[in-house]
């Protein structure tokens, strides 16, 4: 009988890898005055290439969460139900700190190296790092109701994942949301017809909807409505202080395309109750703060994807033969790998120093706070971009293997579109850069004094900078013109930190083709470069 079914030439499965043995993140570290975490880091990174790990992914995002709204007798209860693997990757992200711990940790660097840690965790699962985001991006904004953060924030930086619906400060650790896109539009926030009228006692009453409230299971969201004076921003918990339900009722939980194993939910406020966060009037100031913190998540988030699709395909790459010999020696996958791994180190540096500014702002740092603030805005921008053609040319590599469920790339490509709509779509992060730019113009200066610090180092990268300068120094049209411009700061960025701190294989393969234009549309059309060196430094 011959053997019909003998199998050959397929890809062992990635596992028991450490997705932290990547020298752009252990450097950054250093460099963000984190180095004392690299154990920590490593450790977690291992766990997130461990078969446990992946699996919890896997079924987070097979079995996805689904909504209770009513128990059999009638009586509403809203809850979610999810599956036990996303119990488990939430315990680990918030024993990890990856949640708010950092605003409870004097350390210089702690923030970066949360940041390292959410860069390594989240190749476990995407969708979990959504809650985990948000509540490290409350604490800034919840601050400004002094009494709520004496409350809260010690439950927030708790290192215990306590879920289920009771009343927050009886709770051992919390997670929290932001609730502000509606039906009519999620930029224009200033839109939002949500209505809160004060109670008498302190407390406003919340009516209305929003139409996309992620981790509905939150213990507590930030809120916008528009209250007698204007668009605020209100705590609202779904567990009174008196223990009792308040009015939140969850309509039902959006069938997207990716982030499954995340719930995010319509919702009605039905004359819930809420308390005053900042001024009233000042709601989109107060919240910005959130969102502050939740756009360099979006950077991190897409530069993880990135990381995790280049780990796959070089993988992939280096075990499957055709034509006689491993994909990963063939030129033209070798030009390919090395694309995908020039952009990888490049969104990794960028998002990791990105974290190293929030650092330093924290600590009061002004001059970083300028540059942060254009740095992310056009980070934002262009990291989450890249990342749905990143997925699907990682994805590519492995052939039609990689169009399969099981490959685990078809989650990687549908969860790449999210960030840049998240926080501010596409056009919205590029005009953000632009406002940025008019209410603080010596930003740009911040900004160009932290790419200038590579100034000379190559002149590809010099010339880069010359360019975007001299295409600032006409305001006409600059909103048609934005994402042109914001682009080439991110890239000029980008190109600044690889110049400094990559090897210059790296450094040389982004400033050819990224800064001097020697390059295709698509990835795999590096000039002539040193892939081999480029490939090995993905750490497989
Ligand atoms: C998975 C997921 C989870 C989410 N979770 C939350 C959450 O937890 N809380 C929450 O509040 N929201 C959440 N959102 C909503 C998200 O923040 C909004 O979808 C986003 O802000 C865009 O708003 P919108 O959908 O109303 O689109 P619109 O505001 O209608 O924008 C549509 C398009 O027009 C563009 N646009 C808008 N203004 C301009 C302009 N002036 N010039 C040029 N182009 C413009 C935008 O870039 C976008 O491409 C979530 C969305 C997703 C997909």
């Amino acid at each position: 009988m011959p053997a019909t079914h003998e199998v050959t030439n397929q890809v062992p499965p990635l596992v028991g890898h450490d997705v932290a043995a990547y020298p752009a993140l252990l450097q950054s570290l250093e460099l963000g005055g984190a180095g004392w975490a690299v154990d920590e880091v490593r450790a977690l990174g291992r766990r997130a290439g461990s078969e446990e790990a992946q699996e919890w992914g896997r079924l987070a995002e097979r079995h996805h969460p689904e909504l209770r709204t009513h128990d059999r007798h009638g009586h509403r209860i809203d809850e979610v139900e999810f599956d036990p693997a996303w119990h488990q990757l939430m315990t680990v992200a918030v024993e990890a700190g990856i949640h708010a711990a950092p605003w409870g940790d004097d350390r210089e660097g702690a923030h970066v190296a949360r940041a390292a840690k959410e860069f390594v965790w989240g190749a476990a699962d995407p969708g979990h790092i959504c809650p985990i985001s948000m509540t490290y991006a409350v604490v800034p904004a919840l601050r400004h109701n002094a009494d709520l953060a004496a409350t809260y924030e010690p439950l927030l930086t708790s290192r215990v994942y306590d879920f289920g619906l009771r009343e927050p400060s009886t709770k051992r650790g919390l997670i929290a949301g932001m609730s502000m896109t509606e039906k009519q539009g999620g930029s224009d926030v200033r839109a939002n017809t949500t209505r809160a009228t004060p109670a008498g006692d302190g407390a406003h009453v919340l009516v209305g909807h929003k139409w996309f409230t992620s981790a509905p299971m939150s213990d507590f969201f930030l809120t916008l409505a528009q209250a007698p004076g204007g668009l605020s921003c209100f705590f609202v918990p779904r567990v009174l202080p008196d223990g009792s339900r308040n009015a939140i009722r969850l309509q039902r939980l959006k069938d997207k395309l990716g982030n499954r194993s995340n719930a995010s939910a319509e919702i009605e406020y039905d004359g819930a109750l809420g308390w005053l966060v900042g001024e009233e009037g000042r709601g989109v100031p107060t919240i910005i703060e959130m969102v502050n913190m939740t756009r360099l998540d979006c950077a991190i988030g897409s530069a993880t994807g990135m990381r995790v699709g280049t780990l796959q395909a070089v993988h992939h790459a280096r075990h499957r033969s055709a034509f006689g010999r491993h994909l990963v020696d063939q030129p033209l996958m070798a030009n390919v790998l090395a694309d995908l791994a020039v952009e990888s180190e490049a969104a990794t540096y960028a998002a990791m120093r990105l974290a190293a500014a929030t650092d330093r702002v924290v600590r009061g740092d002004e001059h970083e706070a300028l540059v942060r603030r254009v740095a992310l805005a056009v980070s934002k921008y262009w990291i989450c971009k890249r990342a749905p053609a990143h997925a699907a040319e990682a994805l590519e590599c492995l052939g039609g293997n990689g169009y399969v469920e099981e490959s685990g790339m078809p989650r990687l490509f549908r969860e790449s579109p999210l960030m840049s709509i998240w926080e501010g779509s596409g056009n919205v992060a590029a005009l953000d850069t632009l406002r940025a730019l008019a209410r603080q113009p010596e930003g740009l200066g911040a900004f160009f004094d932290e790419v200038e610090l590579a100034a000379g180092a190559d002149s590809r990268l010099d010339d880069a900078v010359a360019r975007v300068r001299k295409e600032l120094t006409s305001l006409d049209d600059l909103e048609y013109r934005a994402r042109r411009v914001v682009e080439q700061l991110a890239l000029v960025f980008q190109g600044s930190l690889l110049v400094r701190h990559a090897p210059a294989a790296v450094a040389d393969a982004f400033c050819a083709s990224r800064l001097a234009g020697d390059w295709g549309v698509a990835f795999g059309t590096l000039p002539a470069v040193d892939t081999t060196s480029i490939i090995d430094r993905t750490g497989l």
